[in-house]
């Protein structure tokens, strides 16, 4: 687990508590799907940063019981029962999360479940949790799913966050959830990401022709449309991550050499920056001198 995910993941608790409390009742978006809603969150909660989006990647969170509860808010918001949830980083403090759905029908990347299973089972989870908190289906490139009218497409666009993330596509609404492809406002976490892939991810992402882009973490804009320009910011950052390691592996610098270097004081106001500006500089350049295939 990584604990500043989890930190974060918590504080995300807090406030989502708070926007329970206020009924989560007045989504920015309509549920105009009958079966399947749209995206759904409390616009007072989004200076938090407090995103969610019922059966789409976000639902996850570390502690069940608050899982629970924001399952009850959303299908009391929606007005029906969840029935799919999309899972995108096997994280705990996503996929714990799904304990929240065990009865869900529970959709992730083949890459995805493999990395599940092996963190649970080196977490001696019991066999019942397991059950709970693993995808039914996998997928390798693409599933699409109609329901409510609706094309929803749940694609793979290589390796990212993690070597397992989804993202999820409706093109009828323009609408891309990135999940942790995209940490709105925030330093990247790479701890298990490939730098490299991510920027060829993004990119993948551009090209699909939506005008709205959820991210995984953070704040969203009062006009949403202004996630592209959040999201071009997020890719210059993975953009002058590489570019600094690259060169310092020019100059012949050694990893610990790198580490020692490497600053982005661009960026060192960020959440998450010295938490990971380290694994950032190794990661990169793990991928960028072939030690990390
Ligand atoms: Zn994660």
């Amino acid at each position: 687990m990584l604990a500043e995910e989890r930190l974060a993941g918590s504080r995300a608790n807090t406030r989502g508590k708070n926007a329970n409390r206020r009924g989560l009742s007045r989504p920015v978006w309509s549920q105009e799907a009958e079966d399947f809603p749209r995206l759904n969150f409390q616009r007072d909660s989004v200076q938090g940063g407090d995103l969610r989006f019922a059966c789409l990647g976000r639902l996850g969170r570390l502690i069940s019981g608050f899982g629970r509860a924001e399952r009850k808010a959303i299908e009391d918001t929606i007005r029906q029962p969840v029935r799919v949830l999309v899972s995108s980083t096997f994280h705990n403090n996503y996929s714990k999360g799904n304990l929240a759905y065990a009865d869900v029908w529970k959709i992730g990347h083949e890459n995805y479940r493999t990395d599940l299973f092996e963190l649970m089972q080196r977490e001696k989870v019991s066999a019942e949790e397991q059950k709970a908190r693993l995808p039914n289906q996998t997928f390798r490139d693409r599933i699409t799913l109609y329901l409510g009218g609706k094309e929803i497409q749940i694609l793979y666009v290589g390796r990212a966050h993690t070597r397992g993330d989804s993202i999820v596509y409706v093109p009828q609404d323009r609408i891309v959830y990135l999940s942790e492809l995209f940490f709105a406002n925030q330093f990247l976490f790479i701890n298990d990401g490939y730098g490299l892939d991510w920027l060829k991810a993004l990119d993948a992402v551009e090209a699909l022709g939506a005008e709205i882009f959820v991210p995984g973490h953070g704040p969203i804009p009062a006009d949403p449309r202004e996630t592209r320009q959040e999201l071009r910011r997020f890719r210059q950052m993975l953009v002058d991550v590489r570019d600094a390691v690259q060169k310092e592996i020019a100059r012949g610098a050694t990893e610990d050499q790198a580490v020692a270097t490497i600053r982005w004081p661009q960026y060192e106001k960020m959440q998450s920056y010295d938490a990971q500006r380290e694994t950032a500089v190794r990661r990169l350049y793990q991928q960028l001198t072939g030690a990390l295939k």
